[in-house]
């Protein structure tokens, strides 16, 4: 035997494993290892760990030694505690290959089911069980599955779009079932299935060029090989990028005895929650279908039947619950989702098997769910005494919070408009936007802004990427509990699935609803949370504040130590970010004010500082522009009355104002009384070839002293107004792009003169902070000396990264894509802080600061001020506060929370 062990075997009342496991069994290893120790009716089975799917890719393929000896003396304790034996012509044992990993990938890898059937078992299975049938449906199942994962898939054959073996397989079951005018796979005859299984093997060879295997050992490993090939497939890939699941995990393989569903009606199948996954209410929540394997339900093909009378709805209705249809196993599995949930003190999503009337469990983990279901659980749970505040805080992904700031459909604007169809509502909230019927039109339509609503058929796993592009999803097959309701679901997305009466033809990108064709780009707008569909463009409205949420996010706040700011630079936004529970403004854009709405007038003055000729002339420009920076800092200190604002100095190049078609510079020369050529010269001399490294942020400043000048004079006497009119204003004047100390002494002279006269002029003290943005490394490099003038840093984290990588962040498109595609790089640094390089720039900056002055203010101002992975390091690291856009402040707040009680366990 070998030193490390490498299967861990699970059956009867025991496990070799258990639930704290999941690194090293995965997810659904540890939990059905839990689930047998706490005494549940689990088939017996045993899980190949983690840790050699990662020996298998580093072993170039290849089974590590002594695998076979451990798989085989487990599939020997399997075979003794089911009573029957794999591969034996007279009892035989069946099994089935799943993948797993230590989080959650649901569909994104494969399961291969009934392995085991071969010339040799099937007679004996057919004496055994009495049920031919049965015997070659599942047989014809396996044909396919196999065939598709393990001889197609897992050989990496990419065959062409709808070319696959699965949907050769499955066309040929279509027209089977369209001769013999079957409406369900449950009216095929025995010797259909038998004609079937013949047709399908025959197939197998002409598309891939080797027989379906007819020998039970080399099933089995083909199957546990194909489980780990998919850790690599496309799909799962794409995920785990989505997700940030590190590759290096990998997946463990659970082989078990199968119980099956499809033995007759005395069988069944079922997926479950034990709360409602979209909302949160707590009721016993699920799906199951009668004589089916599991993949029927998730694979949404049919729609499927309630589990109980309390939880129908419109679709489902009139279709026969569990609750009633097996009474009995329905309350066994009640009691079991109960046991469940109290045991893991957390929503449980489940699956189930009802082998001819008796109930098997196959998994459990903790359910995705809704932002809103995540709210409402942690605290209907934290009310009951379940679990306690720090718990709740930790039940929520700081992500998950979007959604509940996320828009719905306008109600008013909503009732007068057409519902075209109904389905079920999958994912909540609102979705307006053009139809697209493919993943690759959605993903498309992302790139180019734009918002889509996907439609399909059913949900297909293969379709991730274009679900993560699309706004909405729409699909006319499939239950709450398919694979895609459950991704969606997990990411916020607004989803309706098992909406019938949509009539979709994939060719001519069309689909008729109640008689009416629409086509790929008409407006559609979704009611996630009710399942409408409707054929208009409805208008949204942010959803109203929910009291949960804001005690909910009361107790967070409890546990935060890090401070969250906003970056606004607007009177609105400022408003906006206070509602979300700004503590104070962190970056103040003073450039801002010269983009978008009403900024024409200060835009003009400012092309009129710049086209200056003289210094006279600019200095004129800048009296006529000083009142219109007055205004907007007044309006926003106003708002923010008795929290800090951190002005930002000017920072952009110059030229950045300067019109750069002929047509505006016109325009411009009129207004401004100037010749064309004046504006062009101008502009010319302005150019630059790399302006982003060129006169920008404080070079402004020491090249034009009065351009600081007059920001700090409008800073100073907006102050200096607000506190006369009774306001307690707290500005913060923070100076970019800087490199040395000397810079900040350089415009500390102007500070000190404006502040000294502006403080005569009006009679009154004014209290302001001086400080400095740190976005150069050399600037991180010379803290210790940047701390001798500056009371406070803000990490510039946009500029720092872009300047630790030399990556141009406005140029990053071209090739960002292909250094994640060829793993170079882990993550877009842009997007997440790069922790152990621009990381290290900003402890040392921390570092080198707080030496000099133990009291240095320290936050982050980079959109990483908004990302929970990028906050918990600035809370790890010991800044003060993160600054980032208004409706990332819940989240920051959550993240900062989360840093906090993690670093307490
Ligand atoms: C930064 O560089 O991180 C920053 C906040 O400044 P800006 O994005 O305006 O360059
Ligand atoms: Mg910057």
């Amino acid at each position: 035997m070998s030193e490390i062990k490498r299967v861990y075997f699970f059956g009867g009342k025991t496990a070799e494993g258990n639930g704290s496991m999941k690194n090293l069994l995965g997810g659904k290893g540890a939990n059905l290892a839990e689930m047998c120790s706490l005494g549940m009716p689990v088939p017996a089975g045993f899980t190949i760990t983690t840790e050699t799917c990662v020996e298998y890719y580093k072993n170039n393929m290849q089974y590590p030694a002594n695998l076979k000896e451990e798989v085989e003396a487990s599939l020997k304790n399997v075979e003794s505690i089911m009573g029957m034996k794999y591969g034996d012509a007279e009892n035989p044992l069946l099994l089935s290959s799943r993948s797993g990993a230590r989080s959650s990938m649901p569909g994104m890898m494969e399961t291969v089911l009934n392995i085991g059937l071969c010339s040799d078992t099937i007679q004996g299975l057919i004496k055994k069980t009495g049920n031919p049938r049965f015997v070659y449906d599942a047989y014809r199942r396996l044909i396919m599955m196999y065939s598709d994962v393990v001889m197609e898939k897992a050989e990496g054959v990419d065959p062409k779009e709808g070319k696959g073996i699965r949907v050769q397989l499955d066309h040929i079951l279509h027209q089977v079932k369209e001769k013999k005018g079957y409406k369900s796979d449950t009216d095929l005859s025995t010797e259909d299935l038998i004609e079937l299984c013949d047709a399908f093997k025959v197939r197998v060879i002409e598309v891939l060029g080797n027989p379906f295997p007819d020998n039970a050992l080399e099933q089995l490993w083909g199957s546990i090989g194909a489980v780990l090939k998919s850790w690599n497939g496309k799909r799962a890939i794409s995920y785990r990028r989505i997700e940030n699941i590190p590759d290096e995990w990998g997946t463990a393989v659970t082989v078990q005895a199968m119980v099956f569903g499809n033995m007759g009606d005395n069988s069944a199948t079922g997926v479950a929650f034990s709360r409602n996954p979209a909302t949160g209410e707590n009721k016993f929540y699920g799906e199951w279908l009668v004589n089916a394997q599991g993949e029927d339900v998730v694979a949404g093909i049919r729609t499927p039947n309630p589990l109980n009378e309390a939880t129908k709805n419109n679709q489902n209705k009139s279709l026969p619950s569990l609750e009633i249809a097996m009474p009995v196993i329905y309350k066994e599995l009640d009691a079991i989702q109960k046991g469940l949930e109290d045991h893991f003190t957390d929503m449980q999503d489940i699956e189930f098997t009802i082998q001819n009337g008796k109930l098997w469990m196959l998994q459990c983990r903790v359910g995705k769910r809704t932002g809103l279901a995540a709210l409402n659980m942690a605290m209907d749970m934290l009310h009951k005494g379940r679990i306690d505040e720090k718990t709740a805080v930790m039940r929520v992904a700081p992500v998950q919070l979007d959604e509940l700031l996320h828009p719905i459909l306008d109600p008013k604007s909503e009732s007068k408009a057409n519902v075209i169809a109904k389905g079920l509502p999958a994912g909540p909230g609102g979705s307006v936007g053009r139809i697209v019927f493919t993943a690759e039109a959605a993903v498309a339509a992302a790139e180019r802004k734009e918002k889509v609503i996907l439609i399909r058929e059913e949900t297909n796993p293969e379709d991730v990427e274009g679900m993560r592009a699309a706004d909405g999803l729409l699909t006319a097959r499939g239950g709450m509990t398919s694979h895609a309701a459950l991704v969606a679901r997990g990411w916020g997305k607004c989803c309706i699935v098992g909406c019938d009466n949509l009539n979709i033809n994939l060719k001519a990108k069309t689909i008729i609803i109640k008689g009416k064709t629409y086509k790929e780009g008409d407006i559609f707008s979704l009611n996630g949370s009710k399942g409408l569909v409707y054929d208009s463009a409805i208008e949204t409205m942010d959803a109203s504040e929910n009291p949960r949420f804001v005690e909910y996010m009361s107790i967070v706040d409890k546990y935060r130590v890090l401070g969250v700011r906003t970056n606004a630079d607007t009177p609105e936004d400022a408003l906006n970010a206070i509602n979300f529970g700004a503590e104070g403004i962190g970056l103040f854009r003073i450039e801002h004010m010269f983009y978008g709405i009403n900024s024409e007038q200060p835009l003009a003055k400012l092309r009129k500082v710049i086209l200056s000729k003289s210094l006279e002339e600019r200095m004129t420009a800048l009296t006529e522009l000083e009142p219109f920076i007055k205004q907007t800092v007044k309006g926003t200190m106003k708002v923010m009355n008795g929290k800090p604002v951190t002005f930002r100095l000017l920072d952009p190049p110059l030229h950045e104002f300067v019109p750069q078609s002929d047509e505006k510079r016109i325009e411009l020369a009129k207004e401004l009384n100037i010749s064309l050529e004046d504006i062009r010269t101008r502009g010319e001399s302005l150019h630059e070839i790399n302006p982003m490294m060129g006169h920008r942020g404080v070079r402004l400043g020491i090249t034009y002293p009065e351009i600081t000048e007059t920001q700090f004079r409008a800073i100073f006497e907006a102050t200096a107004e607000l506190m006369q009119e009774g306001f307690e204003p707290q500005p913060e004047l923070m100076i970019p792009v800087t490199i040395s100390v000397k810079e900040l002494d350089n415009q500390k002279v102007i500070c000190d003169r404006v502040h000294a006269q502006v403080e005569k002029k009006f009679g009154i003290k004014i209290s302001y902070l001086y400080g400095t943005m740190i976005e150069i490394p050399r600037a991180a490099l010379l803290a210790d000396e940047m701390a001798q003038t500056a009371q406070f840093f803000s990490f510039g984290t946009n500029d720092l990264t872009q300047m630790t990588y030399g990556f141009s962040r406005d140029d990053i498109g071209g090739f960002m894509n292909d250094y994640l595609n060829n793993k170079i790089i882990p993550f877009d640094p842009f997007q997440s802080l790069d922790q152990s390089t621009v990381g290290k720039l900003i402890e040392m900056g921390i570092k080198g600061g707080r030496n000099t002055n133990s009291k240095l203010k320290i936050g982050i101002c980079g959109e990483h001020g908004g990302d929970p992975a990028s906050v918990e390091f600035c809370h790890k690291a010991g800044m003060n506060y993160v600054s980032c856009s208004p409706f990332r402040v819940p989240i920051a707040r959550l993240a900062a929370a989360q840093a906090a009680i993690k670093e307490y366990k």
